[in-house]
């Protein structure tokens, strides 16, 4: 419904992983420009072409956009280098958080990413280690890693699917 905005509580969440997703290499992908100097000293890392844009109209969309990552960059780095391409994420996991919060005091070792735990509906990764895991934790998982053109177009269509989806289960629960 446009204009209708669903409280926060009812947003469907889509996480992204970081390596090799939204932070690739220029020499097989294309990027966003690096940031001007002395900042690219700083946040060495560049993002996918489409990047800021893709958040930008998910969240438009109304989904909540969050990072979820097994790197141990702090929360205060990844909000800084995505601040300078104007992008605001709802939430942010580094391996930091995953391991006092999914890991926690389990003696079993948990999957490197439980996107479940934080109510994440869909999360895009780079590795087929975290599809399995989606198929046994109950999650949807988009597996992206090359370059590819499409990528925002098909992310897109893939939450709207996952959304409908829920929301069928929500109308017949
Ligand atoms: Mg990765």
């Amino acid at each position: 419904m446009p204009g209708k905005k669903l409280p926060p509580e009812r947003k469907m969440r889509i996480s992204f992983d970081l390596d090799e997703v939204l932070f690739v290499s220029p020499l097989n992908h294309k990027t966003e420009p690096p940031l001007r100097f002395p900042l690219n000293r700083i946040y060495k890392e560049r993002l996918r072409l489409g990047t800021p844009k893709l958040i930008h109209d998910l969240q438009k969309l109304d989904y909540e956009v969050w990072v979820y990552t097994s790197s141990f960059r702090t929360e205060s780095y990844i909000k800084g280098l995505f601040r300078h391409y104007g992008v605001k994420f709802d939430g942010i996991i580094n391996a930091q958080r995953h391991l006092a919060e999914v890991q926690g005091h389990r003696k079993d070792s948990m999957p490197q990413k439980v996107p479940t735990h934080y109510r994440i509906s869909l999360h895009v990764d780079d590795e087929s280690v975290v599809v399995t895991y989606g198929k046994i934790y109950g999650f949807d998982v988009y597996q992206l890693d090359a370059q590819d053109d499409d990528w925002a177009e098909k992310i897109i269509e893939r939450a709207k699917q996952v959304r409908e989806k829920q929301e069928l289960k929500g109308a017949l629960s």
